[in-house]
């Protein structure tokens, strides 16, 4: 039995239209400025960080920032949410299959993301990917991906009752960020080519695989 963690935007689904929408809205809304989610490189990355980082291009004091922080992303959420009603959100090919399969052979499946809680639900509720994890773990309260897996590791034996080894830990993005989040605690990196990392970047940070999306029938065996 494997605990697979699965990144979500651009691995399991294309929320983007829905994450333009909240950021553009919040930045108007909490700090009276035109902002959008695309003027930076935002992949990989944990929503706190992704506000701050849009704030100090925008020349919002970083006093202000930490002061509005929470405001701000209980509005992103909102916004999210409104945007990615129910059905709404597109689930990447092959997503579902492979998620069923792992399933079916009793690993257990998880959700690691940069992503706020709220805004995840919302992504799973609208795509209608809820039920296929047992564990979640949210971009909030860490300081970065790496912080995230070990957190995952922690909930795991919590919840399962059982301790999953660095070779019974998978992780599953498209982004350079997942496999690195990876390395530090030794577990298995799949690169999924569907998000804003071309193949040659991806392939720089040695990932163990390298699959074009998720509909690659290969995909099974590396769980073993
Ligand atoms: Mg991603």
């Amino acid at each position: 039995m494997k605990l697979i963690l699965f990144d979500v935007d651009q691995t399991l689904v294309d929320a983007l239209p829905h994450h333009e929408v909240a950021y553009e809205r919040m930045f108007g809304e909490v700090f009276g400025v035109n902002a959008k989610l695309t003027d930076i490189e935002f992949w990989g990355k944990i929503t706190p960080n992704i506000i701050e980082e849009i704030a100090g291009l925008k020349g919002i004091p970083k006093k202000e920032v930490k002061r509005k922080l929470a405001d701000a992303v209980r509005k992103l959420e909102a916004f999210f949410q409104e945007s990615a009603a129910e059905g709404k959100v597109k689930v990447l090919p092959g997503v579902r299959e492979l998620l069923a399969n792992l399933k079916k052979r009793g690993h257990r499946l998880g959700v690691l993301t940069g992503n706020t809680e709220g805004i995840t639900q919302g992504i799973l509720r609208g795509s209608g990917l809820e039920g296929y994890f047992d564990l979640f773990v949210y971009g909030s309260g860490a300081k970065d991906r790496a912080e995230l897996v070990g957190k995952a590791m922690a909930e795991a034996k919590y919840r399962f009752g059982r301790e999953f080894l660095a070779k019974d830990l998978v992780i599953v993005g498209d982004s350079t960020h997942d496999i690195e989040c990876g390395k530090p605690h030794d577990a298995m990196t799949i690169a999924v080519a569907t998000g804003f990392h071309s193949k040659e970047e991806l392939m720089k940070h040695k990932p163990d695989h390298l699959f074009e999306d998720l509909t690659d029938p290969n995909i099974l065996k590396v769980f073993g």
